[in-house]
């Protein structure tokens, strides 16, 4: 039986990855700062939360990594933690970018230090490209990041490959794109859009108060997209993978299909500019190829689907919470 720790695990990719990997036969061991059970709502509605092993504490704590590496010898680390919104990044810049960068230089050096034959995984982001001129995005295409966030996440990215090239560790970056589910934060936009459209169709909201929605972003399905970090554990060799759908769409398509799909007026939708952020991506897709060729990921969803879903799901857990 493999043992695999995985920080985040609270977070929406947590969930689906914990669950991905108990049914692969996986001991898992969750890496949480709070693991008070309103803080692992995401794993208890998944149905897992009873067969997980949780340790508690700070990832910008050296000691802490090491010791829960050496009580529980991990074959495989999947890094998810982090200070995940761009938006609350511009707020609060320096909390996200010291958390970000101490949690997975603190990882890499416990693994260095306890066993360097541990595998990890780390989260990287599209957001790292930023200002992109050319796409699709490709692993050579320039970084420019736009946030605070992307700043931290363009730093792991450059840690993870110093630590893999400097110590021949199998160490490597998943570069993935926006991904929802239903257990996806309400502040993020599709789970807000989702949730603000059912409280209007249900009375109990007037408007949808929004900022920018002509950027364009590429989407896809938080389940699918984390058997692609599983299997890039799983190589020969360590690699960094771009993980996407391939196309993008814009935030306003994704308002308005939903309020076609629930019968709601257009004009209740507001633009507040101080919803806009201080600096946005315009348009970001991704070329997945190296991820279906050499990974045997495959990803056909059109994101009109996993909207269905997602408006279905949504829908099903209103009437059970209503019963
Ligand atoms: P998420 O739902 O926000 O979960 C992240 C988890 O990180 C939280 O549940 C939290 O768990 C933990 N965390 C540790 N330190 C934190 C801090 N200072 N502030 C906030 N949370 C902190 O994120 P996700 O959507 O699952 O994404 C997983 C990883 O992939 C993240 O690193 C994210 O940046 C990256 N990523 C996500 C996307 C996407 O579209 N979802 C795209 C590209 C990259 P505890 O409270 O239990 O510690």
């Amino acid at each position: 039986m493999k043992t695999a720790f995985i920080t985040g695990i609270s977070g929406q990719d947590g969930g689906y990855l914990a669950q991905l990997l108990l049914s692969k036969g996986y001991k898992v061991i969750g890496i949480t700062r709070n693991n008070h059970p309103t803080n692992l709502y995401n794993l208890s509605y998944l149905g897992i939360q009873e067969e997980i092993l949780f340790e508690e504490g700070d990832l910008c704590d050296l000691p802490f990594v090491i010791r829960i590496l050496e009580k529980h010898n991990p074959q495989e680390i999947y890094n998810l933690a982090a200070q995940s919104s761009v938006g609350l990044s511009f707020a609060q810049p320096t909390a996200t970018i010291h958390y970000n960068i101490s949690s997975v230089l603190n990882l890499l050096e416990a693994i260095r230090i306890v066993d360097s034959s541990i595998k990890l995984y780390q989260a990287s982001s599209s957001e790292m490209f930023g200002k992109v001129s050319n796409l699709p995005v490709t692993l050579t295409t320039p970084m420019h990041p736009l946030s605070p966030y992307a700043i931290s996440k363009a730093t792991n990215y450059w840690t993870v490959i110093n630590f893999r090239e400097s110590y021949n560790m199998f160490v490597c970056n998943g570069i993935l794109f926006n991904h929802e589910s239903y257990l996806r934060s309400n502040t993020f936009f599709v789970k807000k859009v989702l949730q603000d459209s059912f409280k209007i169709k249900n009375g109990k909201l007037d408007h949808l108060r929004v900022g920018n929605i002509d950027v364009k972003r590429d989407f896809g399905f938080a389940p699918k997209y984390v058997e692609a970090m599983w299997l890039m554990l799983q190589q020969n060799d360590p690699r960094d993978f771009i993980i996407c759908s391939g196309r993008s769409i814009s935030l306003r398509h994704i308002i308005e299909y939903i309020f076609d799909k629930l019968s709601l007026d257009k004009n209740k939708v507001v633009i507040d500019p101080q919803l806009y952020r201080p600096t946005d991506i315009l348009d970001i897709y991704g070329d997945n190829t190296a991820a279906q060729e050499l990974l045997g990921w495959s990803y056909t969803l059109k994101f009109e689907e996993v909207l269905d879903q997602l408006i279905q799901e949504e829908e099903q857990n209103l009437t059970i919470a209503r019963a």
